[in-house]
């Protein structure tokens, strides 16, 4: 016999959409690859303030926003932009249901751990767990029927990354 497997197990660690922000994957604005939004190499402490480069590994295209002053999209936006030039996110992708969309793989990853859980555990109950990334997620996302769904999806926009 052997042991069965436990179920997928989640446990929140608190990660917020900030920790989510120091590269966050755009269309480049002049050739249409994946580019880049990070935190300017020269500048500062991390933080969602500092100031930001773009870069486009593909066509050489750089961008810098000395202010990193951002601003958060609308959670059901038709599309998703980047906070900082209001780029399009390289990690979108609609549905029936609405837009699924993650700033870098690291953000997706998150995500997918979430939705393939079969066990979420909270943290903590404070209130303070309704601020965490997963906790905020739409309920089309978390919701099981439509968990190999949207695992595909998830699945289909980790592709387009390849070996970047
Ligand atoms: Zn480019």
């Amino acid at each position: 016999m052997v042991p069965s497997e436990s179920p997928p197990r989640f446990r929140d660690d608190l990660s917020t959409i900030y920790d989510f922000m120091d590269e966050i994957l755009i269309r480049c604005p002049r050739c249409e690859a994946l580019a880049r939004v990070v935190v300017h190499p020269r500048r500062g402490v991390l933080s969602p303030f500092q100031a930001r480069r773009l870069v486009c590994a593909e066509c050489g295209h750089t961008r810098d926003k000395d202010s990193g002053i951002y601003a958060m999209p609308s959670a059901d936006a038709a599309h998703m932009y980047d906070p900082y030039f209001s780029l399009p996110l390289w990690l979108q992708a609609s549905t029936r249901h609405g837009l699924l969309w993650a700033y870098n793989l690291s953000h997706l990853a998150l995500i997918r751990r979430f939705v393939a859980a079969e066990l979420r555990e909270d943290a903590w109950t404070e209130e303070g767990i309704r601020m965490t990334l997963v906790s905020r997620l739409p309920a089309w996302i978390t919701t099981a029927g439509n968990r190999d769904e949207v695992l595909r999806m998830i699945a289909r926009l980790e592709s387009t990354v390849g070996g970047a």
